[in-house]
């Protein structure tokens, strides 16, 4: 799907809200989480607009692998071998933003189950 003027990361990604930009893909883009939950939280959002983690690789599989080894990039990068790749999918769970994007959480230990 192409870009969509009310999607708040395709602002983003267009440069037309600013954001501190960790990684700049072929066909993804990172950048720092405005409200951080660890000391490392980074989004990691496909370039092209979708509403969620399937619908992207549905959309292009290797644009969606592509989120996951930016994730890996991105936490290594800062020094962080371990890390949490989450995606939020829908309201119920607290998705908030409806353009796919993995959250990438790394520094501090981490309970398991999520709350
Ligand atoms: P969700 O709740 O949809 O899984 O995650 C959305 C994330 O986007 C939240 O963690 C929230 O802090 C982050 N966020 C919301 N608005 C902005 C913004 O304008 N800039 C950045 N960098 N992150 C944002
Ligand atoms: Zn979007």
């Amino acid at each position: 799907m192409s870009a969509d003027p009310d999607c708040l990361f395709c602002k983003i990604i267009a440069g037309a809200i600013p954001a501190e930009i960790v990684h700049d893909g072929e066909r993804t883009l990172a950048f720092r989480d405005i409200n951080p939950q660890a000391p490392m939280h980074v989004l990691v959002v496909p370039r092209a607009h979708a509403h969620n983690a399937a619908d992207s690789a549905e959309a292009d599989a290797a644009m969606f692998a592509e989120i996951a080894t930016t994730a890996r990039t991105v936490a290594r990068a800062e020094g962080y071998d371990d890390y949490r790749l989450v995606f939020n999918t829908g309201a119920g769970v607290g998705q908030t933003v409806f353009h796919t994007h993995g959250h990438v959480l790394a520094g501090r230990p981490m309970g398991w189950p999520p709350g």
